[in-house]
């Protein structure tokens, strides 16, 4: 009886690795290093090993195995291959076939990470219960997964889901790290975030309590926001504006049940759900109207639970 699944998150420094039940329960975690030398020609061997002593440690055969879903960070083709990945230093690599060599017998679904960590979210997380969602990722760099009728909404070329890129000032002067001017990450992530707390603060303002905050991170700001700052504000709402607004558009074109907003920036709680509601609801598309907003709830190891629910298709 199929038992059990893996999830594999694969990273540029680790892999994290998760044994569930079939039935969403995660039995153990752990993580190894990702072996980026040579080419990364190490990753799935190093990987393939951690499994199999996995296996016999705790006396599963194969046959109890599902499947194992891996994640990686680039984009997949729907056949599991990868053009390239630089994080990993993969080039043309079919990843279901190297398994097989490796691990045979047990079937093997590939995703990118980050539509992963949104099926994970819808899974076990902060979507559970729903069938269609967006995820958020505000982070370093803003990423997004998106999840129609269950399943990984992830394009011709791997960009669906690449919310962070919208277009949302076509005057931006600033470059992003894509190349393009003027990406919702350029404002909206941990980074832009606290690039215009500082921009701002460099200006002429009132006191604020950010004057004396020995370092500008997205907590000290939404902290402040909290004890009713008046910069703070300013930024606040600027970013929800931003933000709450592109995922009006985004809901016109995706219609989700829930928007799912993880990443370090989630961190500052339900007043972060609140003010994006808010400005979605003053702009959205009268049908979208109530779409809900919810933390993701699972954080890191929303990943090795996406990878395992691509198994279980
Ligand atoms: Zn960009």
């Amino acid at each position: 009886m199929k038992k059990y699944g893996f999830g594999v998150d694969i990273g540029g420094t680790t892999c994290k690795i998760g044994l569930f039940e079939t039935t969403g329960q995660l039995v153990e975690k752990w993580e190894i290093p990702t072996n980026t030398c040579e080419e990364g020609k190490n990753i799935l061997p190093d990987i393939a090993a951690s499994l199999h002593s996995k296996m016999e440690e705790r006396k599963i055969g194969r046959e109890e195995i599902v499947g194992i879903g891996i994640g990686l960070p680039g984009p997949v083709q729907p056949d599991g291959s990868v053009s390239l990945c630089v994080n990993l230093g993969w080039k043309n690599m079919n990843i279901p076939n190297e398994m097989k060599a490796l691990l045979p017998e047990i079937p093997v679904k590939v995703g990118n990470d980050a539509n992963v960590a949104a099926l994970g979210e819808m899974w076990q997380g902060g979507g559970k219960g729903c069938k269609s969602l967006v995820m958020v990722t505000l982070g370093t760099g803003v990423g997004g997964g998106i999840i129609i009728d269950e399943k990984i909404v992830a394009g011709t070329h791997g960009a669906g889901g690449e919310i962070g890129h919208i277009t949302v000032n076509p005057h931006e002067s600033i470059s992003c790290n894509c190349g393009r001017k003027g990406c919702l990450e350029q404002y909206c992530s941990a980074t832009g975030i606290v690039r215009l707390t500082k921009e701002r603060l460099a200006k002429e303002h009132e006191t604020s309590l950010l004057d004396s905050a020995e370092k500008i991170s997205t907590k000290v700001v939404f902290d402040a926001y909290k004890e009713g700052d008046k910069l703070a504000g300013e930024i606040v709402d600027k970013f929800a504006q931003i933000l709450g607004r592109t995922l009006s558009n985004i809901a016109c074109v995706t219609d989700p049940e829930v928007f799912v907003i993880g990443g370090g920036v989630s961190k500052a709680g339900e007043v972060l759900t609140q003010v994006l509601e808010k400005e979605f609801q003053e702009v959205a598309f009268p049908s979208c109207m109530d779409t809900r907003f919810a933390l993701a709830s699972l954080g890191n190891d929303a990943g090795i639970y996406g990878c395992v629910r691509l198994v279980l298709e």
